[in-house]
């Protein structure tokens, strides 16, 4: 932490004084936009690197940022402190525009959505003439401030604070739960509706946000060019973006601003013959000496490091063989994406991180090693802190003549269901009787064909899954549905969201409210895993975690949303006998708590230890409900599900 501190400080103080060192008036400029371009690319890495989405509209945003400073200033006459708020708050519109295809497609659809909103930018600033001048540009001085024009220089400082207040707002932002959000539709969007966190409103805030970035980095473009025309803005742009974001890193300030070094110098590099000779040679030694290394110490074979060294070393050794670049640019282009996408997926910074993690030993596989030493008990600290429960007695959830078809086939076919509060209930059934089925209709992933599901005596019918989750409903999935990339911590916080009324301003800022908030969730989440046993391994992330941990966390994350009911889909599924004991443990520590529980499950021995009332299902159908040791002695269950085996 220290020296982070200290290399921070450093880096601040070689940007302040690069001017006054280098004074060539053209490395400045470089800079400018080195600088410019990464505040675009902070906002791009929300989308891309947090929330997974893929936007080749970026250019397009960025042309709006611009053209709103030019059009303000050249109709208007607009000084400076007003165009970047101008541009930031118009290009976030767009940004809300851009975002609403977001919801509807993704993947590949989302992307030729985006590029086609892209083009459509370009093309209307081509052809509104009567605003923007169209192919004719705008031509916009350096701003000023108390009639005093600022120079290059003084520019160049101006947009250093903005970059440096834009890294500061991003990475407070993404440390927040507002970050954990986007964070969390990325990695399971099903559990991150069901954590009461709306897939739906946080893709729409991450493009404007994003945007609002763009609007910024375009803003301060146009004064540090003093012309912008139509042709700056285009579909190639946005690909360059993209590859900064990919060949820097997702997921990290770091990456923006190495990706914004890379696509400004890269057609410098690509124009001239020595400079490329030189960087290719320099590329080529480093990596020969950390494959060598990682050869030595055995943390990689040979079949993985020589194609891409040989890759590099064939570059290099081609760079000399040219006699001059500038007919082999795109195909030299195309190449390096190529070594990229295969070989650096995780951008230069996640190389340098697993990198660093290898060499020291703290790689994935030895965590999860480490992990499943440690065994860790549950402590049984009572510390989850759950809000009274106003009523103790009564049927908490009354699911009415539900049928879920699915074409053909009714996974539910008209089963009723009533669960008194207060009581574990019971569901089981062979595989493909509905009982996961009966879940997702309860959270609202599906909605039944026909029927009623009254919770509290409300309908959830129609209902978001987010809306139903905040409203009490927690769960757990069949197929753990954890955060993976986020760490446990993190994965209570994201069910703590519901916790947290702080605004992006509060963020930002970070205003006592937010702060607050944040150290009471974190003091929350802390007892949510030490409840079940996982506060040592509060920092791995979720992916490390061994299997029967994962099924532990899942349950804490759904007791942070302070359900009134939590509906358990076979939670014991793979888990050893200990681990089994451990649930039963939990289970009943949380029924202490005034959480109704529906429980699906397999081993028999749980559901007869836990369970207050059992539900059949078989074919879609109720066939049979009662005690525990009524139901496992009724025929019609020991035939469709016992298989007459005495459990
Ligand atoms: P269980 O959890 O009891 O093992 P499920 O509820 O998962 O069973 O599945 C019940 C039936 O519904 C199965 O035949 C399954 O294939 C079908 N089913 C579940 N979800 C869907 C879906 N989204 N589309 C089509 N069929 C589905
Ligand atoms: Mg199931």
């Amino acid at each position: 932490m220290k020296t982070k501190t200290i290399l921070l400080i450093a880096a601040i103080i070689a940007l302040f004084g690069f001017p006054l060192v280098v004074e060539n008036p053209y490395y400045i400029h470089l800079v400018e936009t080195i600088l410019i371009y990464a505040v675009l690319l902070f906002g791009l890495d929300i989308v891309v690197g947090y929330t997974g989405q893929v936007s080749l509209g970026h250019a397009g945003l960025f042309g709006i940022g611009s053209y709103v400073a030019g059009v303000l200033f050249m109709k208007l006459g607009m000084p400076f402190w007003v165009t970047v708020p101008a541009s930031i708050a118009v290009t976030a519109l767009f940004g809300g525009l851009l975002a609403l295809p977001a919801l509807k497609v993704i993947g590949p659809y989302l992307a030729m959505v985006t590029l086609a909103f892209g083009t459509i930018i370009q093309i209307l600033i081509n052809e509104m003439s009567f605003l923007t001048e169209g192919p004719v540009g705008i031509k916009i001085p350096k701003p000023s401030f108390f009639g005093h024009v600022t120079n290059e220089n003084e520019y160049y400082w101006i947009v250093c604070v903005l970059m440096l207040l834009s890294l500061l707002v991003v990475h407070r932002i993404l440390k927040s739960h507002l970050g954990r959000a986007f964070e969390a539709l990325r990695d399971s969007p099903v559990a991150c509706d069901c954590m009461g966190v709306s897939v739906y409103r946080y893709k729409v805030y991450a493009f404007v946000i994003s945007a609002g970035f763009a609007g910024l980095a375009g803003c301060m473009y146009s004064y540090s060019e003093q012309y912008i025309s139509p042709n700056t803005y285009v579909i190639e742009l946005s690909i360059l973006f993209l590859l900064a974001i990919i060949m820097g890193g997702r997921k990290s300030r770091i990456g923006a601003i190495l990706g914004s070094t890379i696509i400004v110098m890269l057609p410098k590099l690509l124009d001239d013959i020595e400079l490329f000779r030189t960087v290719a040679v320099i590329l080529a030694v480093v990596f020969i000496i950390l494959s060598v290394i990682s050869l030595v110490k055995k943390l990689t074979t040979w079949q993985k490091v020589s194609v891409p060294l040989a890759g590099i070393i064939g570059l290099a050794a081609f760079s000399f063989w040219l006699e001059n670049i500038t007919d082999w640019r795109l195909t030299i282009f195309g190449f390096m994406i190529l070594l990229v996408v295969y070989y650096l997926q995780d951008g230069i910074v996640g190389f340098v991180r697993n990198y660093y993690a290898s060499l020291t030993g703290k790689s994935a596989a030895a965590a999860q090693a480490a992990a499943e030493l440690l065994e860790i008990k549950p402590t049984r600290e009572d510390v989850i802190s759950l809000a009274n429960r106003e009523q103790k007695e009564g049927t908490l959830l009354n699911v009415k003549s539900v049928l879920m078809q699915f074409g053909g086939l009714k996974a539910l076919n008209k089963v009723d269901l009533v669960i008194e509060r207060g009581t574990i209930h019971g569901l089981i059934g062979p595989n493909g009787s509905g009982k996961s089925t009966m879940m997702n209709v309860l959270t609202g992933i599906y909605v039944p064909t026909a029927g009623d599901v009254v919770y509290a005596n409300k309908s959830v019918v129609g209902k978001t899954s987010s809306e139903i989750a905040l409203s009490g409903i927690a769960r757990t999935f069949q197929n753990v549905q954890l955060f993976g990339e986020m760490t446990a911590l993190e994965n209570i916080l994201v069910g703590l969201h519901h916790a947290f009324a702080s605004n992006l301003l509060d963020v930002s800022l970070h205003l006592h409210k937010y702060t607050q908030e944040e150290a009471r969730a974190r003091e929350r989440a802390l007892g949510l895993l030490r409840f079940v046993g996982l506060d040592k391994l509060a920092n791995e992330e979720a992916r490390n975690l061994p299997y029967g941990k994962q099924r532990m966390l899942e349950i804490a994350r759904a007791l942070a949303l302070d359900p009134n009911l939590l509906l358990l889909d076979e939670p014991a599924a793979g888990l050893t006998a200990p681990d089994i004991k451990d649930l039963l443990v939990i289970i009943q520590k949380i029924r202490e708590h005034g959480i109704t529980i529906i429980l699906i499950e397999h081993h028999m021995d749980v559901v007869m230890a836990a369970c207050d009332t059992v539900s059949v299902l078989d074919f879609g159908q109720k066939i049979a409900e009662g005690k525990p040791a009524q139901v496992q002695a009724d025929e019609k269950v020991i035939e469709a599900y016992l298989g007459g085996q005495p459990a």
